[in-house]
């Protein structure tokens, strides 16, 4: 639901302050998804409030895919106007992480992803990214997911929110902000900023704007080189800036904020995975701000192109050489593959 809207309309029809209020909560706490369940509200203004937002939701599911080890939940998503976008639940024993899409398509022309094969389309609105989590959170209440595993789940079961489903966040930072500032709203879904992370190619303005903000947002950037002509080759978009100004935006947030930043370092066989690029990056990670910069190594998922995983033996010596230049990493785990649910394989319509 557009809250703006919503708020205008109850000062044109006089009502008082904390309508709102009650409007948020049965909608983020209670879970309620239509207007005759709200019975704080007087019976003729949810008649009133009824006729003039007719559609709770921004957001429909058209198509739900569950892997094959139950951890993840992918959902097709279908917006007001017919486009469509994907978004993911990933399940980590008794809670979950919804990861979000932010744009309808993607701009950026990864040659690795999937989300930008079909170009771009839209930015999100801030209520269709607020509702991606709330579908999730309402699925789970309701008991949907039950037959599938999740057991016993608990009143606020969404603990995590990634913003690294299909879009650019920087691109569409205004909805994405206003976004999460209703995600914390405390009438709202009550999220904290520590659990919520946002993932960029890295513009360096961007990321100057976002040191100012002082918030306590995860910032992760997708590196994946540290090789500055492969980078841009792979990655078109980062053509308009170099490494060296990347780097000293991130410095900058690191200083400013003392709070980690992720680098998130994509596995493709023989591009990215030699003992040169390992000594690459430990160039790269330089200062004294270098303290708090964790690489997220991430295995290649495939998404219809002609790039290759790293193989095991490739990973042990990569990761060996990074341990030697005393770099710290975690080499993450996949989830969903089979669903066509994991990093980079998100995508405008599902074809099947
Ligand atoms: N546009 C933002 C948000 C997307 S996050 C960004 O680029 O950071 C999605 C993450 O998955 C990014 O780090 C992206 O580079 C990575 N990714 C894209 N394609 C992938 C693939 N095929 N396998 C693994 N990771 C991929």
């Amino acid at each position: 639901m557009d809250f703006i809207k919503l708020e205008k309309y109850l000062q044109k029809i006089r009502q008082p302050e904390f309508r709102l209020e009650q409007i948020k909560k049965a909608d983020f706490q209670e879970l309620r998804d239509n207007w005759d369940e709200i019975t704080a509200l007087p019976k003729e203004l949810r008649v009133k409030l009824k006729n003039h937002f007719p559609r709770w939701q921004s957001v429909h599911p058209a198509k739900l895919q569950i892997s094959k080890d139950k951890l993840t939940f992918k959902a097709l998503l279908k917006l007001k106007d017919h486009q469509a976008i994907e978004t993911v639940l990933m399940r980590y024993r008794s809670w979950f992480t919804v990861c979000v899409s932010t744009q309808v398509g993607c701009p950026l022309g990864c040659k690795f992803c999937a989300s930008g094969f079909c170009g771009f389309i839209r930015n999100l609105t801030s209520e269709e990214i607020v509702d991606q989590v709330a579908f999730w959170e309402r699925t789970l209440q309701k008991g949907e997911l039950k037959k599938f595993g999740p057991q016993n789940i608990k009143k606020r079961a969404v603990k995590k929110i990634v913003f690294m489903g299909m879009g650019e966040p920087f691109l569409n930072w205004k909805n994405v902000w206003k976004a999460m500032e209703i995600l914390k709203d405390k009438n709202g879904l009550k999220m904290g900023e520590r659990n919520m992370s946002i993932s960029t190619i890295g513009f360096p303005e961007k990321i100057k704007e976002f040191a100012k903000l002082d918030s306590q947002i995860n910032l992760a950037i997708s590196l994946h080189s540290a090789n500055e002509n492969l980078r841009q080759k792979i990655m078109p978009a980062t053509k308009k800036y170099s490494l060296k100004s990347l780097m000293e935006s991130v410095k900058n947030y690191a200083r400013k904020t003392r709070r980690k930043v992720f680098f998130e370092y994509l596995l493709l066989h023989n591009l990215t995975d030699r003992k040169e690029d390992a000594q690459k990056l430990a160039k790269l990670f330089t200062g004294k701000e270098k303290y708090l910069f964790h690489l997220n190594l991430i295995p290649f998922n495939p998404s219809g192109c002609n790039f290759r995983p790293s193989t095991s033996e490739h990973i042990k010596e990569f990761t060996k050489a990074l341990k030697k230049l005393g770099l710290k990493f975690t080499l993450r785990k996949t989830f969903g593959q089979d669903i066509q649910a994991a990093c980079g394989q998100l995508k405008i319509a599902n074809s099947e």
